[in-house]
């Protein structure tokens, strides 16, 4: 049984004034939901303010990023040892908008998720097609490419501590949903290559879905056998929005709506 797994990605918003106020506006709303695991990815600078917010409750911190180098001369950067020691849980890799605007390869994120589990941290790792590539048919070949370069440095014990999402690019801030039915064609897709690359135990990761997920839609999504939780970008930002997401997320789709 894969506990399912929601996590709000503010992207570059919110000062840490905002994101302390998003945490206790969120917490009151989405107490008692422990049937999931509720994360938090704020920009780096609100990291220590949600950190402090969100002490003593059950949500997870996570970074949005992280250097590949454990330390030295990278302006700009932030190494995973510098999150851990903010308490960050979890950071996400290879999201599509740092593959697209900043040339992250495969290679790259790969370093990055194995620089994270040499501190301890976990790794939401991020891959997902194109337009073009979905209208020329080579969604699985795009998505097969990305699982194995990107997943190239981690082991079977990293299992317990990966999550993928799947964020199809086309779906990303676009209003615009994979259907219930897609997403789960593509995820038990997806879990077959977690199969032949960690073997049995690969059975635990959890894979989740990404792109315009709403409180509206949250629901259908995670009714499929293989959609374990979503990354949401736009509707996270607002806690009313992102608790019912929490929420929805929590219902047991074998109980029905
Ligand atoms: C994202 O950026 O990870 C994302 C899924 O964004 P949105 O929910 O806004 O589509």
């Amino acid at each position: 049984m894969r506990r399912p797994i929601l996590a709000a990605n503010w992207k570059m918003n919110k000062t840490c004034g905002e994101a302390s106020a998003f945490a206790s506006a969120l917490l009151p709303r989405i107490a008692g939901e422990d049937g999931v695991e509720v994360v938090i990815a704020p920009p780096f600078t609100a990291l220590a303010a949600v950190a402090e917010a969100i002490a003593g409750s059950a949500v997870a911190l996570a970074a949005q990023n992280v250097s590949a180098e454990p330390s030295g001369a990278f302006t700009g950067e932030i190494s995973a040892a510098m999150l851990a020691d903010l308490g960050c849980r979890w950071a996400i890799v290879g999201h599509s908008e740092r593959r697209r605007l900043y040339g992250e390869d495969d290679a790259l994120v790969a370093r990055k998720a194995r620089a994270l589990r040499s501190q301890g941290l976990g790794a939401i790792v991020c891959v997902g097609e194109t337009l073009d590539q979905r209208e020329a048919g080579r969604t699985l070949a795009v998505l097969n490419e990305q699982l194995e370069g990107s997943l190239q440095e981690l082991s079977g014990e990293d299992v317990p501590h990966l999550v993928v999402a799947y964020e199809p690019v086309w779906a990303i801030g676009t209003g615009r949903t994979a259907d219930p039915e897609t997403a789960q064609e593509v995820h038990a897709h997806i879990r077959e290559k977690l199969a032949s690359r960690f073997g049995a135990d690969s059975g635990s990761i959890r894979i989740q879905y990404g792109g315009s997920v709403t409180p509206e839609n949250v629901y259908a999504l995670m009714a499929q056998p293989d959609v374990d939780g979503a990354l949401v970008g736009g509707a996270s930002l607002d806690p009313e929005s992102f608790g019912r997401i929490v929420c929805f997320g929590s219902e047991d789709p074998s109980q029905g709506s």
